[in-house]
């Protein structure tokens, strides 16, 4: 049987009951009327303001949310951590657009650093950057145009926002992960990334940036850090994922005319992830490793990697992660085999979490075909309690 087989782990913290409810979840997103309309229905009320919050919230926020507070996540932490799975607040306020929103968003990202500090369940924390400026503006920024005055004191204000919030991190020894959206406005985001790892990152990663491999230049990229880290003397922080805005980035490329950034087919992907989980591996003693993936085979290859080069399955510089209510099966297994595991744990109000939802529920639908695993190791997990309850 292969390590991620087993679904007893796998679903070990669950209750019968909230393994009926997964099962019920799964099955509505397959279904087709829901893979073809669903999403258009939530974004329809989400543009309305419609009152949704009493279906969503007890369904598929539920599933994929730790709660609308810090303090409602704390649960699920100490939950997940009784299995040696930890987890990772993520606060799901999408981009806004007024200063003071931003405030209130970099605020409650400090909360979450601080309250990681002193719990053991929460080893990182986590950001999106397009939370602190416009994608208009990053966008600008990322292709060297000039910039007007104002834009240029919110560009300011933009790298003042993350730099406040990776010195936290470094002052309370909580790794901090920057997220990755789409590409054209990544350039600026990677500067300022490099540039708070080479403050903050001089003795051990605190500052990650994060590399979507379904970019062909991600490869070039991330060997240039590493020569960069080795010149400016500083330790990287790379979080690998394979990318989550595939199709918006090719319609992008295509409907402007340029080559697109993506690379050509999934084979090639999932080819440059496991290499980058190799380059990494392999220059462990410099880079620190968080690989973000529900891809069976590149957690396995990472583990087989770590093995091979004899690094501790609880290193500090080799995490894996999964999103909070997807993959237990990979996630419980390993963490029962001592690896370290961490799972992004969204929260916030229940309508500024709909963008993620929606986001969750696509990659769910008959469509992306990700539920119909989901699915399956639900439904084994049920079967097999039900098997032994009969031996009883
Ligand atoms: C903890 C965590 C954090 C994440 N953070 C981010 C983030 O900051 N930014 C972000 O963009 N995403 C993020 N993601 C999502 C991630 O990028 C993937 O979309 C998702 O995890 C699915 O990829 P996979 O590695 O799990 O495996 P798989 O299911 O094996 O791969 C699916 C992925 O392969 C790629 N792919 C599929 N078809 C093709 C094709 N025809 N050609 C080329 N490539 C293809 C796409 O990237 C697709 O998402 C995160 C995921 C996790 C688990």
């Amino acid at each position: 049987m292969n390590l991620f087989q087993n679904t007893e782990i796998a679903f070990q913290h669950k209750t019968n009951s909230e393994l009926k409810k997964a099962r019920l979840l799964f099955k509505v997103l397959s279904l087709p009327a829901i893979a073809k309309f669903g999403n258009y229905l939530a974004k329809l009320a989400l543009n309305l303001k419609l009152p949704v919050t009493w279906i969503i919230k007890p369904t598929i926020f539920n599933h994929f949310c730790g709660g609308e507070t810090i303090d409602e996540c704390l649960k699920v932490t100490e939950k997940l951590g009784k299995y040696n799975v930890k987890a990772i607040l993520d606060y799901s306020v999408e981009s806004s657009e007024k200063e003071t929103e931003r405030l209130a968003v970099r605020n409650e990202t400090l909360r979450t650093i601080r309250s990681a500090a002193t719990n053991s369940n929460v080893p990182f924390a986590v950001f999106k950057p397009t939370a602190f400026a416009s994608t208009d503006l990053l966008t600008k920024a990322s292709r060297e145009d000039k910039l007007s005055v104002s834009e240029q004191l919110s560009l300011n204000s933009f790298r003042k926002h993350i730099h406040t919030l990776c010195k936290e991190g470094f002052q309370n020894n909580v790794p901090v992960l920057i997220d990755a959206e789409e590409t054209f406005y990544q350039s600026i985001i990677d500067d300022i990334a490099r540039d708070m790892m080479v403050l903050f990152n001089k003795k051990k990663a605190i500052v990650y940036n994060t590399l979507q491999m379904y970019r062909h230049d991600r490869e070039e990229f991330l060997s240039q850090c590493l020569k960069d880290a080795i010149k400016e003397n500083y330790f990287p922080g790379i979080k690998l994922v394979r990318g989550a805005y595939m199709e918006r980035e090719r319609l992008r490329a295509k409907k402007m005319g340029y080559p697109s950034p993506i690379h050509p087919d999934k084979e090639s992907t999932d080819k440059a992830y496991n290499n980058a989980i190799s380059f990494c591996i392999e220059n462990i003693n410099k880079i620190s490793l968080f690989n973000g993936s529900h891809n069976e085979e590149s957690c396995l290859h990472m583990i087989k990697l770590m093995e091979k080069h004899s690094i501790r399955r609880n290193d500090d510089r080799a995490y894996h992660s999964q999103l909070y209510g997807m993959s237990d099966h990979i996630s419980f297994n390993l963490a029962r085999e001592g690896y370290n595991v961490a799972k992004y744990l969204p929260y916030g109000p229940v309508k500024n979490t709909l963008p993620y939802l929606i986001r969750r529920a696509e990659e769910n639908t008959s469509i992306a075909g990700q539920s119909g695993r989901e699915l399956g190791l639900v439904e084994t997990e049920i079967r097999r309690r039900k098997q032994l309850s009969k031996q009883f």
